[in-house]
């Protein structure tokens, strides 16, 4: 089939706009009559740089963020990157921190000994990090955690699982977290790509108070993305994969507040950290150093901030009121596909609770004849000859996820309903 007959459901990598995709495969040959592809410039001109300033630029006006307080960070890592790299740049944080309490409250004439065995004293009394586990991916970010520091200073506020039969599918009520005293972060998941399970809105109980004073609160956010309306400034650090809202695979987003960054933090130094015990980070993962050289520690892909930033200026022209005029278009979409399924109760059905349900990631069981799995392959099947495509389920759950990214159309989830509601119908 050509492209125009598809509508491509897949989680990620993610459909792109044909429009950016037809100006980059002209910018790979020849980018603004450079006579050199976008791919081939060097990362340190002035022509990339231009473009990751622009991205940055644009990513702030996008999501109404200020760029006074927020650094964007451009890096290679992956969600996965992220995983380790909150673990070690907030920690980080917190040491640093830390030591200057003590050093204010020994005094300037305190040795350093001194200093160093409180220092250690409080990693070990202290220390915690705090995951919600809602889904996959914060489960695999809490492992992360355990794996790199230890299981002992890393607190489960809260399992969706042990309140849904050992399965994902809820979010367990903010009264029953459990929450550390002062936690170096608390983490959670925004949108879980594999189980449709997304935050309604901001945990009321992670909000800040009048003088802005609340936790330190990272979030995921690689598959809701720019599809939403988001309180920046509730959160510390923000991170996201390109491939599903934004752009292309190969380039990872970190929204950092600027107060982790130098002047005000430095994070500890390697002998500091092997002293008391604690990982230290690839050079890489430092947000420190690839902020401090504006994305370009090492060699960036430039042709995916490239895609990513086109992408940004795609939105910003087709949306006057910026994020909340894609957010109104997703919920429209993400209605009329559900709509669809809660239509035949009896053929299909929402794994997630309907009050946590993804406006990205819908994920349903279809059964006739009380045979699920081979229904569910006669559905892929039927949608394919429709152009519909990408709608399996994840590998460790099955079952159908029609991934509603920003990139298919209103047109594009009218088909999937329409096709949704006639399969329930046919004999
Ligand atoms: N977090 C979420 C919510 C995801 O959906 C994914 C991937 O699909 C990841 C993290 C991992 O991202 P990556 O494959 O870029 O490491």
């Amino acid at each position: 089939p050509s492209r125009a007959e598809i509508t491509y459901f897949g989680a990620g990598p993610a459909a792109l706009p044909t429009d950016v995709l037809e100006a980059a495969s002209k910018a790979l040959l020849d980018f603004n009559g450079t006579g050199l592809g976008i791919a081939e410039h060097s990362h340190r001109s002035e022509l990339a740089t231009n473009i990751i300033n622009e991205a940055k630029a644009d990513l702030a006006n996008y999501l109404e963020f200020s760029p006074e307080n927020y650094e964007v960070i451009f890096m290679q890592a992956g969600g996965t990157g992220e995983f380790a790299a909150s673990v070690y740049n907030l920690v980080g944080a917190w040491v640093s921190r830390q030591q200057a309490a003590i050093k204010n409250e020994l005094g300037d004439s305190a040795d350093e000994e001194a200093v160093l065995a409180a220092l250690r004293k409080k990693v070990e009394t202290e220390l915690k990090v705090d995951y919600i586990v809602t889904g996959g991916w914060s489960l695999k970010a809490y492992q992360e955690a355990q794996r790199l520091l230890g299981p002992e200073y890393v607190n489960l506020v809260a399992d969706a699982r042990t309140i849904n039969d050992g399965k994902f599918g809820k979010i367990p009520d903010e009264s029953t977290w459990k929450l550390s005293k002062d936690a170096a972060y608390v983490y959670f998941c925004d949108n879980e790509t594999v189980d449709g399970v997304e935050f309604p809105a901001f945990p009321s109980i992670l909000t800040p108070d009048a003088n802005g004073n609340g936790p330190i609160v990272v979030a995921d956010m690689s598959s809701n993305i720019l599809s939403r309306r988001i309180p920046v400034n509730n959160y510390s650090l923000i991170f996201f994969g390109a491939q599903k809202n934004l752009g292309s695979t190969g380039v990872t987003v970190a929204i950092l507040k600027k107060s982790f960054l130098p002047p005000h933090t430095v994070q500890p130094s390697a002998p500091l950290l092997r002293k008391l015990g604690l990982p230290i980070p690839p050079i890489i993962l430092q947000y420190e150093i690839i902020a401090k050289n504006n994305s370009l520690y090492n060699t960036l892909s430039i042709f995916d901030v490239y895609i990513a930033g086109q992408v940004l200026k795609k939105l910003l022209k087709t949306y006057p009121d910026k994020v909340d005029g894609q957010q109104a278009v997703a919920e429209k979409k993400a209605s009329l596909i559900y709509g669809a399924l809660e239509a035949h109760p009896d053929v299909y059905r929402i794994v997630p609770d309907k009050s946590v349900r993804s406006k990205m990631n819908i994920c349903f069981r279809v059964t006739k004849n009380g045979n699920t799995d081979e229904t569910e392959k006669t559905f892929l099947k039927a949608a394919t000859v429709l152009g519909l495509t990408g709608l399996k389920g994840h590998r460790s759950v099955g079952g159908i996820r029609a991934s509603n990214y920003n990139s298919i159309p209103l047109e594009g989830a009218e088909k999937l309903a329409k096709f949704i509601d006639d399969f329930a119908k046919a004999p």
